[in-house]
């Protein structure tokens, strides 16, 4: 089964068009959306959770139509927003058992394995008697991924899963998303490149509602690979690099300023070739992008 997204547009009340014409080819396992904010990931990920309608073009999972069908899609779903609020007085496993309800375990017995085999799983089984109101960030964002698999859904969304949390917390819900079954679609949508190096194997990248990107990361990489130069220079000589060099990204690195060029040929001057990472393309892609629309 595969997610087929064609040519969907959506233009908000206030005249913003979030979506331009989107066509993405989603299959199995883990799928990195990539873009920075504004993009349009919600928008999309709203329209395929069924929670918004688009003004245009079709969605298909496998052979349900998304947009008409969504009561089906529902059954299949398991979605886990940017943000979402808890009951802070009810513990994580009255929760669980509670949304389990919902989604159909209807045997009182199977609702409480179900919920206890995904407690152990994102591992909060040992607090699942505390209120949901005491868990940190990271503890929130493992009860959000036990409610999202709820049910054994074959579509996963994660929206901007990471933001907020703390390295430790971040490697753990990496870990968590990584063992999510292989027949599953899991959808990855968040600003940080290295969520999708570590997690994906297939990826788009969406810049003011656009895909500008799509494929395996190693293959984009393998786009600009050759093309990317750095150099060590002075904060005060940013500015004339900036003006004469198509200058990607920029690092403070020991009091230095570490700048990576994009250029076809050597540009000399001090430059180094550097093997090209996702980070590379995700900046030469979005500063392609940006000029454009400069112009
Ligand atoms: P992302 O998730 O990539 O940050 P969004 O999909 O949230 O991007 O937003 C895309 C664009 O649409 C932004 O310019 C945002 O301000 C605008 N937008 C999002 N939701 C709404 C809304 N409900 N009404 C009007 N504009 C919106």
């Amino acid at each position: 089964m595969e997610l087929q997204i064609t040519s969907l547009n959506k233009t908000y009340s206030n005249g913003v068009q979030a979506l331009k014409d989107v066509t993405l080819t989603i299959p199995q396992g883990m799928f990195g959306l990539l873009g920075p904010n504004g993009a349009g990931k919600s928008s999309l990920m709203r329209t395929i959770a069924t929670l918004q309608d688009a003004d245009s073009g079709t969605v298909q999972l496998g052979d349900i139509d998304v947009l008409q069908e969504k009561d089906a899609v529902r059954r299949m779903l398991g979605y886990l927003p940017q943000e979402f609020g808890v009951y802070p007085k009810v513990s994580a496993e009255t929760m669980l058992e509670h949304v389990a309800g919902l989604k159909g375990i209807n045997n009182r017995r199977e609702r409480k394995e179900v919920v206890a085999a995904l407690l152990e799983r994102v591992n909060l089984f040992d607090v699942r008697k505390k209120n949901l109101g005491t868990f940190s960030g990271g503890m929130k964002q493992r009860f959000g991924i036990a409610q999202a698999l709820l049910g054994n859904p074959r579509l996963i969304i994660v929206d901007e899963p990471t933001a907020g949390l703390d390295p430790t917390e971040r490697n753990r819900f990496h870990n968590l998303l990584s063992e999510i079954g292989e027949n599953t679609i899991v959808i990855l949508s968040t600003h940080i490149v290295e969520d999708v190096t570590n997690l994906c194997q297939d990826m788009a990248i969406i810049c003011l509602g656009e895909v500008i990107a799509q494929g395996h990361p190693a293959e984009l990489v393998d786009q600009v690979n050759g093309k990317i130069w750095q150099k060590s220079i002075e904060k005060a000589e940013l500015e004339q690099h900036t003006a004469q060099y198509r200058v990607i990204s920029t690092r403070l690195q020991g009091g230095r300023t570490l700048i990576h060029v994009y250029s076809e040929d050597h540009p000399g001057d001090g430059f180094t070739a550097v093997p090209a990472d996702l980070e590379d393309v995700y900046f030469t892609r979005i500063g392609e992008r940006m000029e454009v629309t400069a112009i």
